[in-house]
């Protein structure tokens, strides 16, 4: 079967309230239907149009013959032992797999007991950008993923993740929203934004956008729109190397969008925002660990006034790249922390959070493989 054919219908998780107001009244339907319609999808979470009890069963078999309901099958959920994090592996309509991690961390000093829940999500089938460190780019860009498939991995989570938020408050009980999955989100930038958008809106999942942060690894054009766009979403940029010379080694696309470009875009941002934003830093053993980047990495966090995540490298299958020793790594933040930038150095918990990063789908893309023969 060809996975095309089976796209042909949008996914009802991909209309807004305005689209799908629009559809409906195009067919002489009153516009409230398109709220009563998105209640039961982001409040009461029901997984098929037949539970819309209020909705007419006329408008109920047209959504059926507009809409794709179900996105997509969780073939794996697997938690790790440690309970820090679990991952729902995805696959979409036309086979290809994606995944999308809760992650779960105690809320230091603030003496509660829930601990903070974190969703990672991605937006594409592997990515083009290619950064020699990832996973997720080792085996190329497949696809995009458009917005429902991409608010669909929120949906999974709600309904499988154990989401508590929706009876009480009509929202969900997600503190953050991190788009660091699978995939590069601003080359895939409207169906990131959308779906976005739709997870923020108070119809949707109510998530604020100042709990959403959109990591990239520096596509400058699109970081100025998005400096323009009027949502506060968070930015986080993957720096990875201070000096042109050693994040070109690593990230191509630092070879379009050299830094004198990129910390422009990145102050742009942070400017009309007026927040913080967070530069990612892997540490890589012999590649970008000298004490020489820490000092450069640490100017440029000054004049961004940027945060800074240092990000111990999480070891990849097939790839020769190392961590630095735990003393290499401590050296290197307390020079930024000597030069006042904020920064913190991600222990233990980072292997299981950065394991997000496309591993989980390099690890079943035989399953996809078979899918798409299928
Ligand atoms: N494409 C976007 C978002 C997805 S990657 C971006 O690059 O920002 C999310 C983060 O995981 C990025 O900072 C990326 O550099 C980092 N990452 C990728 N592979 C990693 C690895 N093996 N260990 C640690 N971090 C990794
Ligand atoms: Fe793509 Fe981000 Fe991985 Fe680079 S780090 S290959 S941009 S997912």
């Amino acid at each position: 079967m060809n996975g095309k054919m089976q796209e042909a219908r949008p996914l009802i998780f991909s209309e807004t309230k305005e689209t799908l107001a629009a559809a409906l009244e195009a067919r002489g339907e009153k516009a409230f239907r398109a709220t009563q319609i998105l209640e039961w999808i982001y409040k009461k979470r029901v997984r098929s149009f037949d539970e819309m009890k209020n909705v007419p069963a006329a408008t109920r078999a047209w959504l059926a013959e507009t809409y794709d309901f179900m996105p997509a099958k969780l073939v794996a959920k697997s938690a790790q032992a440690s309970d820090v994090t679990e991952k729902f592996l995805l696959q979409m309509r036309d086979g290809a797999l994606v995944e999308c991690v809760i992650l779960r961390a105690p809320q230091e000093g603030t003496g509660e007991e829930r601990s903070r829940k974190t969703v990672c999500i991605s937006t594409q089938v592997g990515c083009a950008q290619g950064c020699k460190f990832c996973a997720s780019g080792l085996a190329g860009w497949k696809r995009n993923l458009d917005a429902g498939e991409i608010m669909a991995q929120l949906m999974f989570v709600c309904w499988e993740g154990g989401d508590k938020g929706t009876r009480e408050t009509g929202f969900t009980d997600f503190d953050n929203i991190v788009v660091m999955g699978m995939g590069e989100p601003l080359m895939n930038y409207d169906a990131t934004m959308r779906a976005l958008t739709i997870a923020n809106a108070p119809w949707g999942l109510g998530v604020g956008a100042r709990r959403i942060t959109i990591s990239t690894s520096g596509v400058v054009p699109k970081i100025h729109a998005l400096a323009a766009e009027p949502m506060q979403f968070r930015l986080a940029i993957s720096l990875h190397g201070a000096t042109d010379e050693v994040r070109s080694q690593i990230m191509p696309v630092n070879r379009k969008f050299p830094l004198a470009q990129l910390i422009p875009a990145a102050k742009d941002f942070s400017e009309k925002h007026g927040r913080m934003i967070t530069l990612e830093f892997i540490l890589i053993e012999n590649v970008n660990d000298t004490l020489e980047q820490a000092r450069k990495l640490a100017e440029i966090a000054r004049e961004l006034h940027a945060h800074v995540n240092l990000i111990p490298y999480n070891t990849v299958e097939g790839l020769p790249w190392k961590r630095p020793s735990g003393n290499r790594q401590m050296q290197f933040l307390k020079i930024l922390q000597e030069r006042r930038v904020p920064a913190t150095l991600r222990r233990e918990k980072g292997h299981d959070i950065d394991a997000a990063c496309g591993q989980l789908r390099l690890r079943n893309l035989d399953k996809e493989k078979t899918a798409n023969a299928s």
